[in-house]
């Protein structure tokens, strides 16, 4: 028996905001909002975090900028996160202070959420319920239930948001995987119940959206990683997210049926072990054997499962390639399989990580050379189709994309005949019920920059500067003047990063440069001379100009006065 919906009241809306996630791959922050405009009601769907590349140098960390949602914190029922991938629950540490709302997972997630917590020291201000599997949720006017998917980590979840003015099918991260190994396979009946009932709106992953076909499943890759073990001499590594915990399984079952121990190498590694043993996974497998100990097996007889396959350079893999790591060497004769794709943006350090390793002698396998040993974790096209089939909802809203996937995902739901589709961008409000479904405001929205430890607004100051100095070079100039504004000494002008050669050595340049800013200073009259900022203001002026005309770059200029 399905309890009768409760009826909307008079100017209720439900609408979908998009603070992450929309117009990119990472940093989800999806939020739903019920009720009259001036009154809503919110809940949280995912708070993740995106990685900084080389344009954010010394970032590493980026997440959504929420301060349109903090300042309805108080309307915020619940945070629901739908699996533990860092562009999914990586936020939750740093932002949950500010949104400060109780927070619901399944177990698994809710294990690596908890050790994220612990870091954040908010462990204990953190109200978080675990949820099972399929279990439901009722938050104010949103009856929520889970429902289990297929992904590259063990216990994804779509969630059905039921309101009064219609359910929404979240999907979260998925793909149809027939046998995933670890955890059920994708509910298609309760997507198709879904259906029956009437699906308002999907907001659905577009990760693979230009991929014909199926992702693939990971009894495949069981196959094939077997299959290519099994043909092995010397040592072998493999590669993979430590988070694909079926893709471990897989890589530990096939050293075992080739008598090979495993040794986890990476730190995540041993934190994702922990936790998918924490729900029953990885059971009735040998001991791991330590790095240390792994050294005394024979080449023939050890697999070493690494952290490390996008060429992070702190990571296992890459230790290992420059020959850092204080346990683990491979070298000729030995083999290292990446099981994992190029994530775009890493291509550069994976080349580099991969020429490294073939340099030593170690012969590389990839999915490329050795297809059927990675598959995707995301739908492609042919599983986007059955899940328009399944679901069949009245309106498309692409997800988890960059505006190229989000656009060719509305065409294909065009091409399915959904009746209508809206592809947002992050801090788009988009009306879903009453009326014509469609954009009606924009909220701030934004990044916010991990930088020193510290959550800066993008491109703040300090990372525009690192960025200016990394292509333009530095001048630190050093002025002392005495109690009349006189120069008390020569004006000394060191320079960081910047270049000489036999023609015009760099000491050479830095004197001419001091006597620039040597009669820059003198040419300013008395009453400017008394506060520094006019000083700093000319010498600034004067070496950008000899700068360019020496380097042909404008470098940071940083001046210090010293009053004597
Ligand atoms: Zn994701
Ligand atoms: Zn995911």
């Amino acid at each position: 028996m399905i309890a009768p919906a409760p009826k909307p009241a008079p100017g209720d809306e439900l609408v979908f905001l998009p603070l992450g996630g929309s117009n990119e791959i990472g940093m989800n922050f999806n939020l739903y909002g019920y009720g009259p405009p001036h009154a809503r009601k919110w809940i949280v769907v995912d708070l993740g975090v995106t990685f900084g590349d080389a344009t954010t140098p010394g970032v590493e960390v980026i997440m959504p900028d929420p301060r349109y949602i903090e300042d309805y914190a108080d309307d915020i029922l619940g945070i629901v996160l739908t699996h533990a991938h860092e562009d999914h629950i990586g936020a939750v540490g740093w932002l949950w202070p500010r949104l400060k709302a109780p927070v619901y997972a399944t177990p698994f997630t809710a294990f690596l959420l908890r050790e994220k917590l612990r870091d954040a020291d908010i462990l204990d201000e953190v109200p978080l319920t675990e949820i099972p599997l399929n279990g439901s949720l009722t938050l104010g006017p949103f009856e929520m239930q889970l429902i289990t998917l297929t992904h590259s980590i063990p216990e994804p979840n779509g969630v059905s948001i039921k309101t009064p003015l219609g359910t929404i099918l979240h999907t979260g991260d998925w793909k149809i995987d027939p046998d995933p190994l670890l955890g059920g396979v994708t509910d298609q009946d309760a997507i198709r119940r879904l259906g029956d009932e009437g699906v308002l709106a999907m907001v659905c992953d577009s990760t693979n959206v230009f991929v014909d076909g199926h992702a693939g499943s990971e009894a495949e890759v069981r196959v094939a990683m077997n299959a290519l073990i099994s043909t092995l001499k010397g040592k072998v590594a493999v590669a993979c997210f430590a988070s694909n915990v079926a893709r471990m399984d897989t890589a530990i079952r096939a050293a075992e049926a080739n008598g090979r121990r495993v040794c986890l190498v990476g730190r995540s590694m041993h934190r994702m072990a922990a936790a998918a043993k924490s729900v029953g996974f990885l059971e009735g497998i040998r001991p791991f054997v330590t790095d240390s100990e792994a050294s005394r097996f024979a080449d023939d007889e050890i697999l070493y499962l690494c952290t490390g396959s996008q060429g992070e350079p702190r990571a296992a893999l890459s230790r290992i390639a420059e020959g850092t790591h204080p346990h683990v060497k491979l070298g000729l004769g030995d083999h290292c399989i990446f099981s994992s794709r190029v994530i775009p943006g890493n291509d550069i350090s994976i080349r580099n990580l991969q020429n490294k390793l073939s340099d030593r002698g170690v012969r590389l396998y990839t999915e490329r050379d050795h297809p059927g040993i990675h598959v995707s974790g995301h739908p492609c096209r042919d599983e986007l189709k059955e899940m328009y089939q399944w679901a069949r909802p009245h309106i498309a809203v692409p997800t988890h994309g960059e505006r190229r996937h989000l656009q060719e995902h509305l065409a294909l739901a065009r091409d399915l005949q959904v009746p209508e589709q809206v592809a947002p961008r992050n801090g788009d409000m988009v009306l879903l019920a009453p009326g014509k479904p469609g954009i009606i405001d924009e909220v701030p929205s934004g990044r916010l920059f991990l930088d020193g430890g510290v959550l800066t607004p993008e491109n703040s100051d300090p990372l525009r500067e690192r960025r200016h100095a990394a292509s333009n070079g530095l001048l630190l100039v050093a002025v002392a003047l005495d109690g009349r504004g006189r120069l008390a000494g020569d004006v000394k002008v060191r320079g960081v990063g910047l270049p000489g050669d036999e023609d015009y050595p760099l000491d050479e340049a830095l004197d001419d440069l001091a006597d620039d800013a040597t009669k820059a200073i003198k040419s300013l009259d008395a009453g400017a001379r008394d506060e520094d900022r006019p000083i700093e203001q000319a010498v600034g002026r004067v070496l950008k100009k000899s700068a360019q005309r020496i380097w042909d770059r404008r470098p940071v200029v940083e001046t210090v006065v010293v009053r004597v």
